[in-house]
C-alpha cells in the first residue's frame, strides 16, 4: 500500500516535525502494510496556519466556483474509486464489494451533493428590513474515526469547503492511508493551497492539539462519546463552535403487524454489515412477546449464514473490547444463540456473528455500544413498553420501525428520541440530516443541515 511520509499542508507534502511513525495493520492477516508520520502539536500548528492563510481567499471565492472545485473533487473520487475501495479494504478489513459500494460509493454521492448545494444554497437572504449573509465559520478542525474512513472525512470536508471554510483534518490512526488518498484527490482536483490540510497522528497528541488550538474556529468530531465529551468541554471553555457525532445503541422495533421474516433478516444484515462497526447500527431488536421465539430462530439462521462472510473488526484492541462485551452478556444471563467470544480464525481480528436472546433492557449489552457483529433481541409486552425500552439508553442516533401500514410505523417513530428512523427498511438518503439526540451528539451532518453547521449569520439592517 502506498503511504506518504509527510503531512499534506499548504498544498504540498511536507516532512513531519517529529520522527515518530504509526504502523498501519491489515486486520485480515495482521501484517504491517504501511507507516505514516505521528503528528505533533508542531505539525498541527503549521497546518492551522496554512488553513488560516487560505481562509480569506477561499471564503471570498464565489459559491459557484467552490461548487466547481467540489465537482472536480467528486470526479477524482469517481476516477479513483477502485483504489479507494482497495485501500479501505486493506486497512479496515471490510470485504471488497462492500468497500466498493459503500466506503467508496457513498463519499462520491456526498461530495456530489455538496457540489450541487454550494451552487444552489441561498448564502444571502432578505428578512424584513435586513439582509442576512450566511458566512463561513472559519478554520475547521475535523477529527474522524476509522469505521467509515472516507465517508466521515467527506461528510465534514465537503460541507466545510462548500461553506467557504478551510480545514485541518486529523483522521483515525487505524485508517490514515485512506485519508492520504483523499489529500491526493484534493491536490488532483486543484483546490487552492491550504484550503485542505492533513495531519496524521494519535488522538491524545495530534487530535487533542487540534481540538485545543486557539486559532481553530470550529471543531467537528466523530467518534466515541468519551472523547466527544472531552472535546465538547474544551470547545465550551474556549467559547468555540463544536459539532459532535458520537455513539449509538439504536433500536429496531418490529411491531406485531410487520412482515416478521423481512424485518428480522434486514435487521440482522444491518448489524453484521461493516462487522457491526456502524454507529447507527440497529443493535437492539425489539420483538413482541407473541413472536419472540420465531424471531430468535429467524435471527439465528440469518446470522449463521454470515459465518465467514463478514470481515474482521479493525484492530486487536477492538476485538478484545467486543469479546469482553460478549462475555459480559453471557455472565449477565443473556441466552447466546449464535456465535460467542471465541475467535473463528487463527489469524486476523475476526469475531463470529453473535446473537443474544432473553436480553433485558438493563443488561450491559442492551445499554453500551459494542461496535462489533453482536445483536441483542429484547422482548416487549405492549407498545408502551416498546417505546420505553427503545428510548431507554443514553443514546439516540438512529433506529428502525416495521409495521404492515406505514402510518402505524410513522406514529411509533414519532415517539422515538432519536435523530433518524428507517421505516420498513427505508433507504439511506445522503441529503437527510444525520445526527443524534441525547448523548449521541450535537449538530447534524449531510445535506443542507450539514452545510449550515459551517455557516454563521451576519444581519445588516436597512
Ligand atoms: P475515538 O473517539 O477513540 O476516536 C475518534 C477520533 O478521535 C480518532 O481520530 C482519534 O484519534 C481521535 N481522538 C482520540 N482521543 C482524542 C483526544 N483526546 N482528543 C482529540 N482527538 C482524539 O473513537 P473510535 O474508537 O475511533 O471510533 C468508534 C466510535 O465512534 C464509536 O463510539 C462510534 O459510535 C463512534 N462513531 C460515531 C459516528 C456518528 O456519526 N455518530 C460515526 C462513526 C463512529
Amino acid at each position: 500500500m502506498k503511504a506518504h511520509h509527510g503531512m499534506y499542508i499548504g498544498g504540498e507534502w511536507r516532512p513531519a516535525a517529529g520522527a515518530d511513525t504509526i504502523e498501519v495493520v491489515n486486520p485480515v492477516d495482521e501484517q504491517v502494510i504501511g507507516r505514516v508520520p505521528a503528528g505533533t502539536s508542531a505539525d498541527v500548528g503549521h497546518a492551522v496556519r496554512a488553513a488560516r492563510a487560505a481562509l480569506p481567499g477561499w471564503a471570498a471565492t464565489p459559491p459557484t466556483e467552490r461548487a466547481e472545485k467540489l465537482a472536480a473533487l467528486r470526479d477524482v473520487l469517481v476516477a479513483r474509486k477502485e483504489e479507494i475501495a482497495e485501500t479501505v479494504t486493506a486497512e479496515l478489513g471490510s470485504p471488497l464489494p462492500f468497500s466498493q459500494a459503500v466506503h467508496a460509493g457513498v463519499p462520491i454521492l456526498v461530495a456530489g451533493s455538496y457540489a450541487e448545494l454550494a451552487a444552489t444554497y441561498a448564502f444571502e437572504e432578505k428578512v424584513g428590513n435586513s439582509t442576512v449573509y450566511h458566512e463561513p465559520v472559519g478554520v475547521v478542525g475535523a477529527i474522524t474515526p476509522w469505521n467509515y474512513p472516507l465517508h466521515q472525512i467527506v461528510a465534514k470536508v465537503a460541507p466545510a469547503l462548500a461553506a467557504g471554510c478551510t480545514v485541518v483534518l486529523k483522521p483515525a490512526e487505524d485508517t490514515p492511508l485512506t485519508a492520504q488518498l483523499f489529500a491526493e484527490a484534493v491536490a488532483e482536483a486543484d483546490l487552492p493551497a491550504g484550503v485542505f490540510n492533513l495531519v496524521t497522528g494519535l488522538g491524545p497528541v495530534a487530535g487533542q492539539a487540534l481540538a485545543e488550538h486557539p486559532d481553530v474556529d470550529l471543531v467537528s468530531f466523530t467518534g466515541s462519546t468519551t472523547v466527544g465529551r472531552r472535546i465538547g468541554g474544551t470547545a465550551g471553555a474556549a467559547v468555540k463552535r463544536v459539532a459532535l457525532e458520537l455513539g449509538g445503541k439504536s433500536a429496531n422495533v418490529i411491531l406485531p403487524s410487520a412482515d416478521l421474516a423481512k424485518a428480522v433478516n434486514v435487521g440482522v444484515a444491518n448489524v453484521m454489515s461493516n462487522s457491526g462497526q456502524t454507529c447507527s447500527a440497529w443493535t437492539r431488536m425489539l420483538v413482541h412477546t407473541s413472536q419472540y421465539e420465531e424471531a430468535v430462530g429467524l435471527a439465528a439462521a440469518a446470522a449463521a449464514k454470515y459465518g465467514d462472510r463478514i470481515g474482521p473488526v479493525v484492530s486487536a484492541k477492538q476485538r478484545s473490547r467486543v469479546r469482553s462485551c460478549i462475555e459480559k452478556g453471557i455472565v449477565e444471563g443473556a441466552r447466546l444463540v449464535v456465535g460467542g467470544p471465541e475467535s473463528p480464525r487463527e489469524q486476523g481480528y475476526f469475531i463470529s456473528p453473535t446473537v443474544f436472546a432473553d436480553v433485558t433492557p438493563d443488561m450491559t449489552i442492551a445499554q453500551e455500544e459494542i461496535f462489533g457483529p453482536v445483536l441483542s433481541i429484547i422482548r416487549y409486552e405492549d407498545e408502551e413498553e416498546a417505546v420505553r425500552i427503545a428510548n431507554g439508553t443514553v443514546y439516540g442516533l438512529a433506529g428502525a420501525v416495521w409495521a404492515a401500514e406505514e402510518a402505524e410505523a410513522v406514529a411509533f417513530a414519532r415517539r422515538l428520541d432519536t435523530g433518524q428512523v428507517d421505516i420498513n427498511g427505508g433507504r439511506f438518503n445522503p441529503l437527510a440530516p444525520f445526527g443524534g439526540y441525547k448523548q449521541s451528539g450535537v449538530g447534524r451532518e449531510l445535506g443542507s443541515h450539514g452545510l449550515t453547521e459551517y455557516l454563521q449569520t451576519k444581519s445588516l439592517q436597512f
